[in-house]
């Protein structure tokens, strides 16, 4: 154990309370506080270079020109940046963001948003076409997650429905929301609680953050899935919903979602499982006979869901559907407004006008993929994961975290894996640094199905392993941060350095 170890397992011990009080303290002493300010500026004044590219490069815009660029200019420019960006995630040196990447696809996406630009399902009367868009993604996405199963017998209004969101986030936060309003107007809750593993999204958190809804984290088990014993000493009288992952965005594992669900069906409350990343992956591994437990409607305890189509669904970024057991539940989503000099107003979702276009291109990727397209996409992505998962096993010092599918994280007992990772980086490589454990991740997609590039992988993260093994004396440069985070008990002073890197990005 080393000495930062040593450190955090002592300050692990003392009460979270006791450690806002000293970090309270220590920014209070104003030499401490002006050296972590120099400390933490002249940090993100290094990456500002990094940040800011095209700088000096290409016109900055700080007021509006007084006359129009050319449309030949803005086009130009353009070109110039996408040229200088995309080879990374085109070749496959990137985790997740791009799931499918292929040009053709690319460019029909691309028509199927000029066809539809203006475009806004709040206009109904204005634009049928965005409505039915609208509707097919929803009832598409629940008939892959169990819906017809689950519907059969029962009368509509228990139906599975949805609505489409803006991404994964406001799919989250929507269906917090719905609970929320749920548990308050039919079980008079009104100091809300939700019970999630500590590897559920972080969007969960926001969603509490946002909603005034307490958040309770439950520790997840050695092999990185929600434990369900614990998750049930965690409920009480206040609990509205409990989380699973189906997988979770760290580990890629898949929590026992059947376990977790029938808890919150004998108590009455909300199951919600995030199928963000694996809403339109799972059901086309379980086809294809990978091991996937059940983890959708089929279950009777799951009373919504998240699928992000803008993920593994292979649309353009900006759609997400979530799904709910019943439109009665689903009605606490919506918002009218009878009263206002607008006039008779209502909504589905957090924003007002929404983007036609975007909904339209989700529609396209469903229905040109296909359920075969689907599958053939799902059986390559797993076949290179598999690659990948045997190759990391076979690097000396490496271990894989838990059994994934198609998200891997890997760790090392012997070397700094963020050390590892940024080698990677130099190497061009973009991965995801994890904390709790140190851990980094790739999230397989479309583009690694490419032909080399799972091999070129291995053989970059075999070298960075060596390179590391054999110089345990060079600093990083990010690692370090990676580490503080990992470590750092003094969330405030990390929290106030991503405040100051977010202003840093706002900057022209
Ligand atoms: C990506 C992801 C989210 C959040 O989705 P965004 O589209 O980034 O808002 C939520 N849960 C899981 C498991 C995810 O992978």
């Amino acid at each position: 154990m080393d000495l930062p170890q040593l450190g955090t397992n002592l300050l692990n011990r003392v009460p979270p309370r006791l450690l806002s009080a000293a970090e309270r303290y220590l920014k209070s002493v104003p030499l401490l506080r002006n050296r972590l300010e120099k400390e933490t500026d002249s940090m993100l004044a290094g990456l500002e270079g990094d940040l800011k590219p095209y700088r000096g490069q290409l016109p900055t815009f700080a007021t509006l020109p007084t006359q129009g660029l050319s449309h030949e200019q803005v086009l130009g420019e353009m070109s110039q940046m996408k040229e200088k960006e995309e080879h990374r995630w085109k070749d496959g040196l990137v985790s997740g963001a791009v799931y499918h990447g292929d040009s053709e696809h690319i460019d029909f996406l691309n028509r199927v948003y000029a066809l539809n630009s203006q475009s806004n399902p709040l206009h109904a009367d204005l634009w049928p076409s965005a409505t039915k868009f609208e509707a097919e993604v929803v009832a598409m996405t629940a008939h892959m997650l169990g819906a017809t199963e689950a519907n059969a017998g029962r009368p509509p209004e228990q139906h599975i429905c949805g609505a489409l969101s803006s991404g994964g986030t406001e799919s989250i936060m929507l269906a917090m929301k719905t609970y929320r309003d749920w548990a308050r107007e039919t079980k008079g809750i009104t100091r809300p609680e939700m019970v999630a593993p500590s590897t559920a999204h972080t969007a969960f958190d926001k969603a509490a953050h946002y909603f005034g809804i307490k958040m309770v984290r439950v520790p997840v088990g050695p092999d990185y899935r929600a434990d369900v014993k614990a998750t049930r000493k965690a409920l009480n009288r206040n609990t509205i919903v409990i989380i699973g992952s189906a997988p979770s965005f760290p580990h890629g594992t898949i929590d026992p979602i059947e376990e977790l669900s029938e808890l919150a069906r004998k108590r009455r409350i909300g199951f919600h499982t995030d199928a963000c990343l694996g809403g339109f992956v799972l059901p086309w591994a379980r086809k294809l006979g990978y091991p996937v437990p059940e983890f959708d409607f089929r279950l009777p305890g799951v009373t919504s869901m998240s699928a992000d189509t803008h993920k593994f669904g292979y649309a353009a970024k900006g759609t997400s559907v979530v799904l709910y057991r019943g439109t009665a539940l689903r009605s606490h989503q919506y918002f009218t407004a009878t009263e206002w000099p607008g006039g008779i107003y209502f909504s589905p979702t957090f924003s007002g006008s929404r983007p036609g276009a975007l909904i339209a291109a989700a529609w396209a990727s469903l229905v040109s993929t296909g359920e075969e397209g689907y599958l053939d996409a799902t059986r390559r992505i797993l076949e290179t994961a598999d690659a990948i998962k045997r190759g990391i096993r076979a690097i000396p010092g490496l271990h894989v975290l838990g059994e994934p599918l198609f998200v891997i994280a890997f760790g090392s007992d012997i070397v700094d894996i963020y050390k590892v990772m940024e080698r990677m980086s130099a190497r061009g490589w973009s991965l995801n640094g994890l904390h709790k454990p140190a851990a980094v991740h790739i999230c397989v997609t479309q583009r690694h199905t490419q032909p080399g590039v799972a091999e070129r992988f291995l053989e970059d993260l075999r070298a960075a392993v060596e390179h590391v093994r054999a110089n345990p004396g060079e600093k990083g440069t990010m690692a370090p941060v990676y580490g503080m985070a990992g470590t750092v008990p003094f969330r405030g002073i990390l929290s106030d350095l991503l405040k100051k890197y977010m202003d840093l990005l706002y900057k022209v």
